[in-house]
């Protein structure tokens, strides 16, 4: 019999996958957990029926939440990840030889359990001696760490449950303040071809703490769309106007450094909805 997984993020319409086989599903205290195998996309992490990540297009999201910040910042040294708990973000900051701690403040023990176990591609860096893994409510790490991170990746899921204090205003502030005086940070922002009102509210309020926002995109096969934001505030250093010609290269297979100044030119109706 085919067993398929349905992506369940947006009310009214869905992908579907093939499944090969289920690794784990639990329940955990925060949410319900999968890790499946699929034939068109290895295996993937699903969190209340929503794909978080998948081995062969997680790099495009891991590589633009981690490099256009990481790049756009002079010398960032100290990095926190907010959710993030497959690794994948953490993996891609560590490729910074300026980075020398990366924190990682995931709420759920058991996705970053699980993603070692069985998404090591993904979460292999979690064991390098530079990454210390909090367990832990971001909101309430932000708010007891003041003027600490050079770059603050917010690597959450959808703006529900847990994670629905970490879209907004007074999240904004706070990281803000737990900033560097030339910090930057980052969130994905959803899609603005589904949720236009979300990306629309969390530019604004992003845009009514920093000096600096600004919005990208990228292309995501397995999220909703394809089609997916990222919000960059800054207090200092513009992520669009950069100059990368003498940074150093890593291994990638999304970012280049055109590509970083390539993504921040937006279709007509994404300028529209945060204009
Ligand atoms: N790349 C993904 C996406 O956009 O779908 C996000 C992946 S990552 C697995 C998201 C993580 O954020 C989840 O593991 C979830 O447990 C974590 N999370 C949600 N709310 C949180 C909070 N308040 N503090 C820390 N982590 C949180």
């Amino acid at each position: 019999m085919d067993m398929w997984l349905k992506e369940g993020q947006i009310a009214d319409a869905a992908m579907t996958y093939k499944i090969k086989e289920t690794l784990v599903t639990k329940k955990t205290e925060f949410q319900d957990l999968a890790i499946v195998d699929t034939y068109e996309f290895g295996r993937m992490l699903v969190l209340d029926g929503i794909i978080q990540t998948t081995v062969r297009d997680e790099h495009v999201y891991h590589e633009m939440i981690s490099h256009i910040p990481l790049f756009t910042h002079p010398n960032p040294k100290k990095v926190l990840v907010v959710g993030g708990g497959d690794g994948g973000a953490i993996r891609e900051v560590l490729k910074h030889p300026s980075v020398e701690k990366a924190v990682l403040c995931e709420i759920d023990g058991d996705v970053v359990t699980e993603c070692k176990k069985f998404l090591p591609e993904i979460s292999c860096a979690l064991e390098d001696p530079r990454c210390e893994v909090f367990i832990g409510d971001g909101i309430k790490y932000v708010h007891e760490h003041k003027n600490e991170f050079d770059v603050i990746i917010v690597d959450s899921t959808d703006p529900f449950g847990a994670a629905e204090g970490l879209f907004g205003g007074s999240f904004y502030k706070e990281i803000y303040e737990c900033l560097t005086e030339d910090g930057i940070f980052i969130a994905q922002t959803e899609t603005p071809f589904y949720l236009p009102d979300v990306v629309k509210r969390v530019y604004d309020d992003a845009n009514a703490v920093f000096p600096v926002t600004r919005l990208f995109m990228a292309a995501i096969p397995t999220y909703p769309s394809g089609f997916w934001s990222f919000t960059v505030g800054s207090k200092k250093h513009d992520p669009k106007a950069v100059d990368l010609s003498n940074t150093i290269d890593i291994a990638t297979k999304y970012y280049t450094k055109e590509l970083h100044k390539a993504c921040f030119v937006l279709p007509k109706f994404v300028e529209d909805i945060i204009r």
